[in-house]
């Protein structure tokens, strides 16, 4: 007889799992009480000119992952990580999808796939990215961490026209560090969208971070980031060093509305 056939685990309650099962990571749907479940999160690189004048690459731009407990509300504290000495902000027009695929026709992609917008923040560890680019190692520890996925509530599709246009900007302190079009993505939503579902089968509840503009800089703690996307959302939050390895926690507004 097997030690495995004559062993007894306990079983969750509720949901019946050997833990608890963690709650899904959730997102508010701006001005409502309802939610939008996170699946994954995927982040595009390079996709606006950062210089005047820049030809658009013949490659489309590489991706990388975020967990989905990543997402926290961007709004109040914005917690300054551990393991950096340059944490860096990026805002970017978020995609939620609502319907998945591989090999998406880009001509279905707004008509079918997304459900809405937000405006998001693709924190880096700016000195880890520099030094997994040195060595080739992998990306996570730059982009990867706890709370490095802010994000306003959802605005559904309809009700921001497909944010096809609107400025994009962030500022520190009042100043302001990034501003942009949406309109000037080097690959639209669509061809984003499409790329990915080539390349993995895409799944009902996966956000994508579309990619930052230029101005892209370090934050202190303290400092004040403000931000947003016309049409679409804003956010404040302020920077707080947060106790190093400490584990995520989810803030008191992402857990609101949140069913077992
Ligand atoms: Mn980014």
């Amino acid at each position: 007889m097997s030690a495995v056939s004559t062993l007894k685990v306990g079983t969750d309650a509720l949901s019946g799992t050997v833990i608890p099962a963690p709650a899904m990571a959730t997102l508010a749907v701006a001005g409502t009480a309802a939610r939008f479940p996170v699946g994954r999160v995927f982040c595009i690189g390079r996709n606006y000119r950062w210089h005047t004048g820049e030809p658009r690459p013949a490659e489309m731009p590489g991706w990388f992952m975020k967990p989905s407990n990543a997402v926290v509300p961007a709004g109040g504290r914005l917690r300054y990580p551990p393991a950096t000495q340059d944490f860096c902000h990026e805002v970017e027009l978020v995609v939620a999808l609502h319907q998945g695929g591989s090999d998406i026709d880009p001509a279905q992609v707004l008509m079918h796939h997304v459900w809405g917008y937000a405006v998001g923040l693709d924190m880096t560890r700016r000195d880890l990215q520099q030094q997994a680019k040195r060595t080739g190692g992998p990306w996570e520890p730059a982009k990867a961490f706890d709370h490095s996925a802010p994000c306003t509530p959802l605005v559904p599709a309809a009700a921001c026209r497909h944010a096809r246009r609107g400025a994009i900007w962030l500022a520190v302190n009042g100043a302001e560090r990034q501003r942009a079009d949406v309109a000037d993505m080097l690959w639209p939503v669509p061809e984003l969208v499409a790329m990915l579902s080539r390349s993995v089968a895409l799944l009902p509840g996966d956000l994508i971070y579309t990619g930052t503009p230029a101005g892209v800089g370090p934050l202190q703690p303290g400092d004040t980031v403000t931000g947003g996307v016309e049409g679409v959302g804003e956010f404040s939050m302020t920077v707080e060093r947060g106790p190093v390895g400490a584990a995520a926690t989810p803030s008191p507004t992402h857990s609101e509305g949140v069913s077992p």
